[in-house]
């Protein structure tokens, strides 16, 4: 089932949101502890689809903030009115009402927080011990990714032993088992009717989980890619490359892997039998000495944004350099050019080797200059501190640092006045339009941005997981939309 969750702070609220209940929806949950007044049976009532009545409890993570009794009697309210289903919490009063059930159906629930997930399986089995219940909830909040995998197991304990279980991982590390969760024969999984009215950390909104993620149509055979980062907050690559899979039809699904360690991924990656993930901050280095196999661009540029398993061997690429110099040599010649490049990360590394490759004459700024300077060392180009940069002209300006990027949309990596070059390439794509590109067309500088670059790397990534040509114009439009600069559905039509 898919449960589509209304979480509003009133009755008009509720109501106004059964307008818009997804197609795919199965069943709609009223989470009333947010709400002040309401009335259960008009709710039932409107819903066009089966009603869960769910009175969540502050321990567990609800809104509610008056006393145990006032709580009870509003659930036993929600339940007199008979909706299909109704969600009492485990080992609280709440299980008073049980034999007060009737016809609704009883969602017995429990929310482990954070650090207390403790066994899983024995909880499973003092919750499968009440009678009366139809449906056993289990949703403690991922400490680790790997606990998505202790999800999959508790699944499969339920299913053995003949039982409903809803069961997935709160939070962003437990993002995978929500995604996962229908696949792996959870009972449910549930998603917000809309962004902004999320009722638990990490959840998504139907519309994401439906169309999107599309998790009731992922099954066993379906072909699980992903990116594996930390934070992954803001990634476009579900995004674009979930669209991609859509757009062709192709019975793939693409996941966020937020992890901070490489080593919580391997299991992850291994019992899921990943085909193929991105690799974004701050893994791109640290993932080559897990790997069978590196390309040669790979191990030259210390740098891997892309894994594909090869039988049982994983191989690592790098799409985000060759992007980069595509990007460039589209509109101009590096050969020979002064380029000033600010940043000496991973993506500024690459990009320097590359374009001292090509005969660029480079020189890395940046705010540590040891770093700096150890990069230029190791190329044999010219380096400085970030704030030398200005000192000598250039004529291709590279800022491969993090400045600008959303949410510090006001920030530049240098003073605008200081800008003097032909062209800037800003490698920051979220905002696509920077404060650096702006003020750089601002002085008749000709601009190129890190969108074009993302959109490359994605689709190169695209062609080695799938090993078909990438659908471009969908990647695109999937990418500007997310980023909030399409018109809404245009990418349907593509
Ligand atoms: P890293 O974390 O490896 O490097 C970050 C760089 O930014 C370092 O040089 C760091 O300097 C510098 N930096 C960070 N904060 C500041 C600050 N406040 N002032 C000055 N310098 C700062 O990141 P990556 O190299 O992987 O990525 C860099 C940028 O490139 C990011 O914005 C990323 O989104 C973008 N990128 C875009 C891609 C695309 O496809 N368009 C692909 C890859 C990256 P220091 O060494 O002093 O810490």
């Amino acid at each position: 089932m898919l449960i589509q969750v209304i979480f509003e702070d009133s009755m008009e609220g509720a109501l106004a949101a059964l307008d818009s209940v997804h197609a795919d929806a199965d069943a709609v949950e009223f989470r009333l502890d947010r709400m002040g007044d309401f009335d259960p049976a008009l709710l039932i009532d409107r819903a066009p689809i089966p009603a869960i009545m769910t009175f969540r409890s502050r321990e567990s993570g609800g809104a509610f903030r008056g006393g145990r009794r006032q709580r009870f009697e509003q659930l036993r309210r929600a339940l007199q009115a008979g909706p299909a289903y109704v969600d009492l919490e485990f080992d609280t009063d709440d299980e008073r009402l049980i034999p007060a059930a009737g016809e609704s159906r009883v969602i017995l629930s429990t929310h482990p927080p954070e650090g207390q997930t403790g066994d899983l399986e024995d909880l499973f089995r003092r919750m499968a011990g009440r009678t009366g219940v139809e449906v056993l909830k289990i949703v403690p909040c991922a400490d680790s990714i790997t606990d998505n995998l202790r999800i999959r197991s508790l699944l499969a304990l339920a299913a053995r032993e003949g039982r409903s279980l809803a069961a997935f991982c709160m939070g962003g590390r437990g993002l995978v088992s929500r995604l996962l969760a229908l696949s792996w024969g959870s009972w449910a999984t549930y998603g917000a009717a809309r962004k902004g009215g999320e009722s638990a950390s990490g959840q998504l909104t139907v519309g994401e989980l439906a169309d999107l993620f599309r998790v009731k149509r992922v099954g066993r055979e379906t072909r699980l890619f992903g990116i594996l980062g930390f934070p992954l907050g803001h990634s476009l690559s579900p995004c674009i490359h979930n669209h991609a899979f859509r757009h062709l039809d192709l019975d793939a699904c693409y996941l966020p892997f937020e992890a901070e360690s490489i080593s919580e991924f391997l299991p992850v990656m291994e019992e899921l039998r990943l085909e193929g993930f991105s690799v974004t901050l701050p893994h791109k280095e640290a993932i080559i000495p897990h790997l069978d196999e590196v390309d040669e661009k790979s191990r030259e540029f210390g740098s891997v944004n892309t894994v594909i398993r090869r039988g049982n061997r994983h191989v690592g690429f790098n799409t985000d350099v060759s992007a980069a110099l595509r990007v460039l040599e589209r509109a101009l010649s590096v050969r020979d050019r002064r380029v000033a490049l600010l940043g000496a990360g991973g993506a500024g590394a690459a990009i320097a080797r590359a374009l001292h490759q090509r005969g660029a004459l480079v020189t890395i700024y940046n705010r540590s200059p040891d770093r700096a300077r150890r990069l230029s060392d190791a190329i044999g180009c010219r380096s400085g501190a970030l704030d030398d940069y200005g000192k000598e002209s250039c004529d291709i300006l590279i800022n491969a640092t993090s400045v600008g990027m959303y949410p510090d949309v006001g920030e530049i990596p240098v003073p605008a006045g200081t800008l003097r070059a032909e062209w800037v390439f800003d490698l920051v794509y979220n905002p696509p339009e920077t404060l650096l590109l702006r003020e750089a067309r601002k002085r008749s500088i000709r601009t190129l941005g890190g969108l074009e670059m993302f959109l490359e790397q994605a689709m190169e990534q695209f062609q080695l997981f799938t090993g078909k040509p990438p659908p471009g114009a969908v990647m695109r439009r999937a990418a500007e939309r997310a980023l909030g600069f399409a018109a809404p559905g245009e990418e349907r039509d593509a």
